[in-house]
């Protein structure tokens, strides 16, 4: 019997980046698991980084962690929670990841004395991947996001070997091009010139996109929309309108007004399936953003927003989305500040900017490394601790959460953690013991404690209470921990170890009981990583109702 045969579609971009490719891809995802269909979504990022651990927030985004461990790109958290599930450690390729293994294969003498060049064994490698990464899916459809845009010279081999699984598989391999059409101000026309050239420098390596997501301001018209059917020998519905939506929620619905998932599978060969369930329970979501009056004010308290004359909060992307899912849950729009963390060190801080955090209903201090904006975020905590603003903390921010806690309360006011201080006498938080000898040896890349671990919870906790279960597993990205000799002290001082690996040894939560505090709270995971629109996160929600309360009072 013939094995059924995957499907492929290949998202490229066109023009310039940064129009919404991610979220394209990410919608095309969620409408064809809408249609019934089991889908995967890839993303091929162009960078010689192996992974995207080792890059700069500031300057990259967020470094997104799957279940497997693998550090990716942002993008792959759009597609997690556009999918609401989560995606395999074959779902992330970089150009990288594929040299290192083509070298490292070269070096032990796999390919028995040949030339190895980047054409056929780069190439092979990358399709390789992707049918790897189907596989592991037991997808029926892959969708390949491809990083850069079309000219560049560093996705070339990603696009060669796209092209090649349309010679292998003509009727299981689709393309689609994300175009920008400007519209510029002093002329006040779609203009499609930049589009049609991508489409004709795309043809130029062999591959003829089958449809066009015109991304703009404003609508296409039906006369642009024609001019690019003809430039690029496609019915005039194969061109997609993509202007701007008030909510990225909106895209999948928009493209399905404009029958996206029927031509995807018309062009794929495929049959309708019986399991379709259709896109109400985004349309229900995206009208609840849209309809969400009542607001929640939540500042995020970091170091990564600035650069140069641009405040960005790419670094904290999947943060900003689980307050907001949380809220939206709770029938509320969150209204996020951004907070600087070095605007609240030294000693000349005036106490007015620290009761200007009393106008906040709820504080987050995210994951983070290094000393500096340190002494920033322990001042915050400190404040919300004492005027019982509700708290959470994740990772970095659980860290300093319990160094604030053996500063002030316990008296020890030379706690810190060895990240920043290891000459210290009371290194509350720790380097972990298999930690150690990695960085002697300067092994920084993939090499953190990385990935889904379990947890046990504690009874009678507001972790408890949130999660409703004994056992949790959640996405892990450090290096240190609570130092163990101090755990006895902390306990006794009145701070709650409410989860622990289930060998007791690491501490996953810390929180401070209710009667206290009605919300003061820090997880050494990142539980904003599995916050779905469709499922949002029991810790947040909690987190977000005690902010909600914190005006009732
Ligand atoms: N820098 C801390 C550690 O490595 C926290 C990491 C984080 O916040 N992701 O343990």
């Amino acid at each position: 019997m013939k094995s059924k045969s995957h499907k492929y579609i290949f998202v490229i971009g066109g023009v310039m980046s940064g129009v919404g490719k991610g979220i394209a891809t990410s919608s095309i995802g969620a409408i064809l698991q809408s249609k019934g269909f089991v889908v995967n979504l890839l993303k091929a990022d162009p960078y010689l980084n192996v992974d995207a651990g080792t890059m700069n927030p500031v300057e990259h985004g967020e470094v997104f962690v799957l279940d497997s461990g693998l550090e990716t790109d942002q993008d792959m958290g759009n597609y997690e929670r556009f999918l609401n599930r989560s995606l395999s450690g074959d779902d992330y390729i970089t150009s990288g990841m594929v040299y290192k293994h083509v070298i490292d294969a070269e070096r032990a003498l796999k390919y028995g004395g040949k030339c190895v060049e980047a054409i056929p064994h780069i190439r092979d490698e990358i399709v390789h991947r992707f049918e790897k990464s189907a596989k592991a899916n037991k997808s029926d459809i892959t969708v390949v996001e491809i990083g850069g845009t079309v000219g560049d010279y560093q996705n070339i081999m990603f696009m060669e070997a796209a092209r090649v699984m349309k010679v292998m598989h003509p009727h299981d391999v689709a393309f689609v091009m994300v175009s920008y059409m400007p519209v510029p101000s002093k002329l006040g026309e779609m203009k499609s010139k930049p589009t049609q050239n991508a489409i004709r420098q795309l043809f130029s390596y062999g591959i003829n996109t089958d449809i066009v997501i015109a991304r703009s301001e404003v609508p296409m018209d039906y006369k642009r929309r024609e001019k690019i059917a003809i430039a690029c020998s496609l019915p005039v519905e194969q061109i997609i309108s993509a202007p701007d939506s008030e909510s990225v929620f909106d895209v999948p619905i928009n493209f399905e007004k404009d029958n996206m998932s029927h031509i995807l599978m018309k062009l794929l060969h495929l049959r309708k399936k019986k399991n379709e369930t259709g896109i109400k329970e985004w349309v229900d979501f995206a009208n609840k953003v849209k309809n969400t009056k009542e607001t929640v004010n939540i500042a995020i308290v970091g170091k990564y927003f600035n650069t140069g004359d641009f405040v960005l909060t790419d670094a904290y992307v999947s943060v900003l989305e689980a307050i907001k899912y949380s809220s939206y849950k709770l029938g509320k729009k969150a209204v996020i500040h951004t907070v600087n963390s070095r605007d609240y060190e030294g000693e000349n801080v005036k106490k007015e900017k620290f009761m200007a955090i009393e106008k906040f209903d709820g504080i987050v201090v995210p994951g983070g490394f290094g000393e500096s904006g340190i002494e920033g975020k322990l001042a915050v905590i400190q404040y919300a601790r004492e005027n019982k603003i509700p708290y959470f903390g994740l990772c970095y921010g659980m860290q300093l959460m319990i160094i604030e806690y053996a500063r002030n309360v316990l008296g020890l006011k030379d706690a810190t953690t060895t990240e920043i201080n290891p000459e210290s006498k009371n290194l509350i938080i720790d380097i972990m013991s298999d930690q150690k000898k990695k960085l002697e040896d300067c092994n920084y890349g993939g090499s953190m404690r990385l990935g889904a671990y379990p947890a046990n919870i504690e009874k009678d906790t507001i972790a408890h209470g949130a999660y409703g279960k004994d056992l949790i597993q959640e996405r892990h990205r450090h290096r240190y921990e609570v130092n163990p000799e101090y755990i006895k002290q902390l306990t006794n001082a009145g701070l709650v170890f409410s989860g622990k690996s289930p060998n007791g040894i690491l501490m996953e939560i810390a929180e401070l009981p209710k009667k206290v505090h009605p919300f003061f709270l820090g997880t050494q995971f990142h539980p904003e990583f599995l916050a779905r629109p469709l499922a949002p996160h029991p810790l947040f929600t909690e987190f977000i109702k005690a902010a909600i309360n914190k005006n009732r009072k």
